[in-house]
């Protein structure tokens, strides 16, 4: 036996009063004049306090009958022989075998000395002591029946122990799975109930909320005569007898035990700050072993008031935006992950996203942004009274679901684009984007990429200055495509299967070719190119971007001097993103090349579009400052687009701005664009750069760049981009 179950009986059940005040044993005798002797000798014996209660029989099959319906029996005096020689060997037999009866003290007797049972029959069966009825005198009876009797109780204690024992860990067990607090309390209740039976009576368990002045007592969970009580509370009626215990328990925060009831006081403070009270009205009053039983069980249920608390606080932690008090990312992935199809049908995401908040971080901080979300918060509500529940998802991108049919109109959500939003006095001016998405047609999308596409489409529209973006089912395809694409990308780099071609830049009055723009492309297998436009934005957005270039580069640099070793010393100039003027591996490449004497500076131009350049103007300035004190150029494309400072264009690190094609190709239709033209050529003038328009198609663009004072351009007036033999063909035909 195991130390604790021992040390648990004795400290939990050494006072249990028994079933019925007295000890009972039964003599089995077939000579009746020993029989009256014996219970003669019996009559009026006590036991600690407790008077002996005899019962006889008179055959083995007598005392079987009485044994099976009587299971308080302590003692058996047994005569061996009785109706056959072996029949009290064979009623040891059927006690512990067939009624399955341990615990009985079986005690011999025998008339014949010499008829001593053997040893291994004794212990077989556990029987304790043979005698013979000749030696058992009065005293001696005495003596055997009280030892008996005590070894009985002892042992009966014991098996009512490690009951309890195996219930209580039963019913921990069950306890500890349960992770909501509903499904606990009402399973804790339950196994009380179990555990010491509450007949007629009934259970509750309580959450304490509010002030200490006006404290509520929310039942969360009823069981008994209280099961239909689910919505009252403690102070109600019904509970008014308990009310001293109740306020005992509160105040002292330990379990009451009172005449007919009890009240066990749990908390968890330290990790959620709330306690509860359990209200067991067991009806009658209860045996000090279920007070014992009630006490080590409640250590149980402190433990699951616990875990079931940090459970809580973990999956707030998970799920919950605190700064905002409404669900975050996950949460919102968890609650659109639990839709099923039919809620999925009838519920549509908006997607509202406030614009340029990145920016507004910057520039205001966190602890303002925190305040502005949550007035935002605000705002959204009120706008939005028809919305099932709204997520924060990060970076001022918000997530409100509704009910398909109550999803705003195209027109109020144009309207609602533009919020005034009052903070400490200063009004903040803030632009939204909008962004549908029907749930209905992405049943089998997992949430999160659901979200996902959605805030690319949401991001999309922010970049074109959109209020309002349909999330359409062809987006998801286009995206599914993309990342297919990018696959293939990924797999041409290593297989380095991307190559270049070459369109002259050329002098617009003499035709004659100053150089080339390498432009990149990727052959299909079929022969095909797919143009960069294609998947240029790809490789950024996915960081493929600068080894792209840099294979670039190097295909720039072997074709610069291919085209030198023919002869031809001509300046190629390579097209970069920001990301790759970021990135230093890539910048100091370059510079370690030029310096390495591989190649003639000179010979080397690096083009970067205005807008990009812009971005991060002093952030570029002293990289671009290097390539042009090393000797190379450096372009400025797209020019015109950018919107450039006029401050920063004066102090611009370039040798090259390069004419946008778009005002190219309005030379001879807009005014505005000839206009624009002669500006940039003039800036050019004033400033020192070379100007270089591209897209030329026409000999009336040629004809109006010339006149604007543009001496150098690109286009398919003069030659398409080609691959350098074609471009060395070309330059020999020129020549
Ligand atoms: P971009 O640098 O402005 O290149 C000029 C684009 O205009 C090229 O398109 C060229 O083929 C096209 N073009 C040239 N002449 C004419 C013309 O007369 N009419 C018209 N309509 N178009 C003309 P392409 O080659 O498709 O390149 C598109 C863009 O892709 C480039 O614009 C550039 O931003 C980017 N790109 C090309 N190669 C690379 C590269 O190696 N690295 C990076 N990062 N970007 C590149
Ligand atoms: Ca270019
Ligand atoms: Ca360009």
């Amino acid at each position: 036996m195991d130390d604790e179950a021992f040390v648990f009986a004795e400290d939990a059940l050494s006072g249990e009063p028994r079933k019925e005040a007295r000890w009972t044993v039964l003599s089995v005798e077939d000579d009746d004049t020993y029989q009256a002797s014996l219970m003669h000798s019996l009559r009026g014996l006590d036991f600690r306090g407790l008077p002996v209660r005899l019962l006889t029989a008179s055959s083995a099959a007598e005392a079987a009958a009485v044994l099976s319906s009587d299971d308080d029996i302590g003692l058996i005096l047994l005569d061996v022989v009785m109706e056959e020689d072996d029949a009290g060997l064979r009623l040891v037999q059927s006690v512990r075998e067939v009624l399955g009866n341990p615990v009985v003290r079986i005690v011999l007797l025998t008339g014949q000395p010499g008829m001593a049972p053997r040893t291994d029959v004794m212990q077989q069966y556990d029987i304790d002591e043979y005698w013979n009825k000749a030696d058992l005198t009065r005293e001696k009876l005495h003596a055997v029946v009280r030892s008996h009797l005590r070894t009985w109780h002892y042992m009966m204690e014991l098996q009512r122990a490690r009951k309890s024992l195996q219930m209580i860990i039963d019913a921990s067990r069950s306890l500890y799975s349960k992770q909501n607090l509903t499904e606990f309390t009402q399973s804790l209740l339950n196994d009380i109930g179990l555990l010491i039976g509450v007949d007629g009576g009934g259970i509750v368990c309580s959450a304490l909320a509010g002030s200490s002045t006006s404290p509520q007592r929310n039942v969360i969970a009823a069981s008994g005569r209280y099961q239909q009580l689910l919505t009252t509370d403690l102070s109600d009626q019904i509970f008014a007898r308990f009310a001293d215990t109740l306020a005992q328990a509160e105040k002292t925060r330990e379990h009451q035990f009172a005449q007919d009831h009890t009240v066990l006081y749990f908390e968890t403070a330290s990790i959620d700050g709330s306690c509860y009270l359990v209200l067991i009205d067991s009806n009658t009053m209860l045996t000090e072993g279920h007070i014992r039983m009630l006490q080590v069980f409640s250590e149980n249920i402190r433990t699951g008031f616990a875990n079931v608390a940090l459970l809580n606080r973990v999956s707030q932690l998970a799920y919950y935006d605190e700064k905002l008090n409404i669900i975050n990312r996950n949460g919102l992935s968890r609650e659109i992950s639990n839709m099923n199809a039919a809620e999925r049908s009838s519920s549509g995401l908006l997607l509202v996203k406030i614009r340029k908040y990145t920016d507004m971080m910057i520039t205001f901080g966190e602890r303002y942004c925190d305040y502005l979300l949550l007035r935002f918060c605000d705002v959204i509500a009120e706008a939005f009274s028809a919305v099932q529940n709204c997520a924060s998802i990060g970076d001022g991108n918000f997530v409100l679901i509704f009910d398909q049919n109550k999803m705003p109109a195209d027109d109020y959500l144009r309207q609602q684009s533009e919020q005034m939003l009052e903070m400490s006095g200063v009004v903040h001016h803030l632009l939204l984007t909008f962004c549908k998405v029907d749930l209905g047609p992405l049943q089998d999308l997992p949430a999160q990429e659901i979200l996902h596409l959605a805030e690319s489409a949401l991001s999309a529209a922010e970049m074109q200055n959109l209020p309002l973006i349909d999330y359409a089912d062809g987006y998801r395809h286009r995206i599914t495509s993309s990342f297919l694409l990018l696959q293939e990308l990924q797999q041409a780099l290593l297989n380095n299967e991307l190559c270049l071609m070459f369109q002259p830049k050329v002098d617009l009055e003499s035709g004659r070719a100053l150089g080339f723009e390498a432009l990149v492309r990727w052959p299909r297998e079929d022969g095909s190119m797919v143009p960069p436009d294609k998947f240029i934005p790809l490789a950024e957005a996915s960081g493929l971007i600068s080894s792209l270039d840099e294979q670039v580069f190097h295909m720039t640099v072997d074709a610069v001097n291919e085209l030198c070793g023919a002869g031809y010393e001509l300046p190629v100039s390579f097209n970069t993103t920001v990301s790759d003027l970021r990135n230093r591996s890539f910048t100091q490449m370059i510079m370690n090349t030029v310096t390495s004497g591989r190649i003639d500076a000179a010979l080397l131009d690096i083009e970067i579009t205005e807008s990009e350049a812009m971005a991060d103007y002093s952030g570029h300035y002293d990289l671009l400052k290097q390539f042009i004190d090393l000797g190379m150029g450096v372009s400025i494309d797209d020019f015109g687009t950018g919107y450039s400072s006029l401050s920063h264009i004066a102090r611009l690190a370039a040798t090259t701005l390069k004419i946008d094609q778009s005002f190219v190709n309005g030379l001879g239709q807009s005014e505005d664009d000839l206009h624009v033209v002669q500006m940039i050529c003039r800036i050019g003038k004033r400033f020192n750069f070379r100007i270089v328009a591209e897209g030329i198609e026409t000999e009336e663009q040629c004809q109006l760049l010339r006149r604007a004072g543009c001496h150098v351009g690109q286009g398919y007036l003069f030659a398409r981009p080609m691959k350098l033999p074609d471009a060395m063909e070309w330059l020999r035909k020129q020549a």
